[in-house]
């Protein structure tokens, strides 16, 4: 951080849907500090994604990766588009690329939906369900170290899992389980009934929870906690998965939360994080002002928080309150329903009613 209180904040739009909803945040951001007072934003903007690569024939340029490394916090919208591929095939995906380079080993994905947006599940337990799911982020499926192999006859695909990685992330679960202070429980989410890899990952889980006294360790089988999260996600607290599962398991907790527009994320490590919603870049809907700002203003929420508990600012971790509440109470009267849920609110209805909110806000 900057002498002066200021934060550095390297600002990744992206493709499609992200110029729509970064800029309207970056100023829900600049509202909630100059309401709290105290600290400042350094704003970085860094120009990278697939319609860059188009363009310029790379995807990340260097000075992009220099300015999110010396940057106190990295704010992603969306990158990628379907269209546009590498050589080989692959979309371009700069934000695994960020990841691997930053060492963000731990996905944090929320399951809390909005109170006042229209409850997907029935029973009325669900209604308020505040879960989190741990996405690992640099090994497992996705491994950049282990590539597969394809021929005329047979496609491989390597999994993944090293000791080291294995412990920083499970002692992060278990530390944020204490922190969260809710029923303080660590589920291992994995296959270790047919995959021994996965029992290497259970037992180093058990391993680590003899560090962890005042947090509970259980385990539950990625078929099984599918079933879970549906039928009584209420008995979820942090679930701990491996990076493939973590992605199709997200996708499931974003749309019980009402769709992937409500479902922020935050991708950590020692030293760096990225915070970006769980979305993609929603070529189908890009331009059209259609998208849920939603899940971007609440991981800038996240970036916020983050950034109060590293940097010891009480500042920030208000202004992370007081935008979530802002959020909330835009929503509060079941006025405002997104076009996702069948709604007429577009980006412009949904940020206007929340900047309205956060004016009125108690800071
Ligand atoms: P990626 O693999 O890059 O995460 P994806 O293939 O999962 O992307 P998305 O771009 O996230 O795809 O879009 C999936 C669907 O969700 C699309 O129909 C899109 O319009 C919708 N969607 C995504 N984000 C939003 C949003 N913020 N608001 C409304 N709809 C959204």
């Amino acid at each position: 951080m900057k002498s002066n209180n200021t934060f550095r904040i390297a600002l990744f739009p992206g493709d499609g849907i992200g110029d729509e909803i970064t800029e309207p945040t970056r100023m829900l951001l600049d509202d909630v500090a100059a309401r709290v007072g105290g600290f400042a934003f350094d704003w970085q903007s860094c120009a990278a994604g697939a319609a860059h690569y188009r363009e310029h024939g790379t995807a990340l340029p260097e000075e992009a990766m220099r300015t999110a490394q010396d940057a106190d916090a990295i704010l992603l919208a969306a990158m990628g588009l379907p269209e546009v591929r590498y050589p080989d095939g692959r979309e371009i995906a700069p934000q695994l690329e960020l990841r691997f380079e930053l060492g963000l080993y731990a996905g944090v994905r929320p399951v809390k939906p909005v109170p006042g947006v229209r409850p997907i599940l029935a029973d009325p337990r669900a209604h308020d369900i505040d879960y989190v799911i741990i996405r690992e982020s640099v090994e497992g499926l996705f491994a950049p170290d282990a590539p597969g192999s394809i021929d005329e006859h047979e496609a491989r695909e390597t999994l993944l899992f090293t000791r080291d990685n294995c412990e920083k992330l499970f002692d992060f679960c278990f530390r944020l389980a204490g922190e969260r202070g809710g029923q303080r429980k660590v589920t291992s989410v994995d296959k270790s009934n047919v995959f021994p890899a996965f029992g290497f990952w259970r037992d180093i889980f058990y391993e680590r929870a003899k560090g962890f006294a005042d947090v509970r360790a259980d385990h539950c089988y990625v078929d099984a906690f599918a079933m879970v999260m549906v039928q009584k996600p209420w008995t979820i607290d942090v679930a701990v998965t491996e990076n493939m599962f973590g992605d199709i398991l997200s996708d499931l907790g974003a749309a019980l939360m009402g769709g992937l527009g409500y479902a922020p994320s935050a991708d950590i490590g020692d030293d760096h994080a990225v915070f970006q919603p769980c979305h993609g870049s929603a070529p189908d809907i890009a331009g059209k002002g259609l998208a849920n700002p939603t899940a971007m203003i609440l991981s800038a929420a996240m970036m916020l928080e983050w950034l109060g508990m590293r940097h010891d600012s009480g500042e920030a971790g208000i202004a992370a309150s007081a935008l979530r509440r802002a959020v909330d109470d835009a929503f509060a009267d079941r006025q405002l329903v997104t076009c996702e849920l069948g709604g007429d609110a577009g980006t412009a209805a949904v940020f206007a009613a929340v900047k309205d909110s956060l004016a009125r806000v108690d800071v």
